[in-house]
């Protein structure tokens, strides 16, 4: 009976985990946010929403206080840091807009700057998954742990990865990022569009209630991409005619709206609008697999595996941002 290439990877790692897997002790502390919100999902997978969430970004409303970076740090439990930080680097001489940013793994959202070629002002430009219609990432996982949602968000589930990495890859916006400072049991980490706020809360994502600038629609998908049209429509001049994400490879439920256009501003113009599922195949799979990681894996899922051990033995609350010794940041 043949084996296809995912049930021997899988079985490799089991095979090398089931070797290696010995003593128990406790777990270090994890990011929580991703975890929490795959649960959450599979309680409620049956549920079938009528139609995608997205959120629109208009980026010529944007003041750069990052408030939005503050709010999904506290939400998530993500370390943070007071909101006076965030608001006063707009105007700091050495600032975090200095340089460009992109996700790192307790921060699923950044805000960077750039400068408009038209008239010189600065342009922000707040980043995160973008939540793709036909995700890239799942299309690259090897034990399934993402999940397009009925709802539009994607999630990761860490308690199946076995952090072989291909997700961070094969994702054409580079968001997923890494636990590289876990020394037991790290996650894959990315933005969730706060899958338990907008599906048990009934609110809307974290960093869309609190901008003052009213930067970020939250809504149906569809109806965000007619706003976003007669946004450009109703103000001529204003915005480049483009609605990124409408299309780009195969639509994605975050969807933006620019004064420049779009690689000026730190997007990928070159994706095309073909779903990375059907082009990474080829690429991911049938050519690069072996190439670029060769044996790795099986280390690298016995490694897992221990951790996954481990971790049975700690209990929810070891893992804790409190434990973790991280602070939260005061609003005011
Ligand atoms: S909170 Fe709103 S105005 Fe402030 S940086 Fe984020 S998107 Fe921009
Ligand atoms: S932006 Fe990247 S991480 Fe987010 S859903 Fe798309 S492929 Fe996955």
């Amino acid at each position: 009976m043949g084996i296809n290439r995912r049930d021997f990877f899988k079985k490799s790692v089991i095979i090398a985990g089931s070797a290696l897997i010995g003593t128990s002790s406790k777990a270090y502390a994890q990011n929580v946010a991703n975890e929490k919100n795959w649960k959450l999902w599979e309680k409620r997978k049956g549920i079938i929403s009528e139609d995608r969430y997205g959120v629109l970004v208009d980026t010529t409303r944007c003041i750069g206080c990052r408030r939005c970076e503050w709010a999904c740090n506290e939400w998530n439990k993500n370390p943070n840091r007071p909101i006076q930080e965030f608001e006063a680097s707009v105007s700091q001489t050495d600032s975090v807009f200095n340089h460009i940013r992109r996700m790192h793994a307790q921060n699923f959202t950044v805000v960077n700057r750039y400068y408009s070629p038209k008239d010189g002002k600065p342009i922000y430009v707040k980043r995160q998954c973008m939540h793709c219609e036909e995700p890239g990432c799942l299309s690259a996982c090897f034990v399934d742990a993402f999940r397009k949602t009925s709802e539009g968000s994607v999630l990761y589930n860490p308690g199946v990865c076995i952090g072989c990495r291909y997700c961070m890859i094969a994702c054409p916006f580079d968001v997923p990022a890494y636990e590289y400072n876990e020394p037991l049991n790290p996650q894959v980490t990315k933005c969730t569009m706060c899958y338990d706020r907008i599906t048990t809360e009934g609110v809307v994502p974290a960093c869309v209630e609190i901008c003052p600038a009213e930067v970020m629609t939250f809504g149906k998908r569809s109806e965000l991409i007619k706003l976003a049209h007669e946004r450009i429509r109703n103000n001529p001049g204003k915005y480049v005619e483009h609605v990124y994400g409408e299309r780009e490879v195969g639509g994605t439920c975050w969807l933006y709206l620019s004064s420049v256009p779009f690689n000026q501003i730190g997007f990928k113009t070159d994706i095309g609008e073909t779903p990375i599922p059907k082009t990474s195949k080829g690429y991911l799979f049938a050519v690069k697999m072996f190439e670029i990681v060769g044996a790795w894996p099986l280390v690298f899922g016995a490694y897992y595996a221990i951790s996954k051990a481990r971790k049975k033995h700690t209990s929810s609350h070891d893992t804790s941002s409190e434990k973790k010794g991280e602070s939260h940041g005061a609003k005011h």
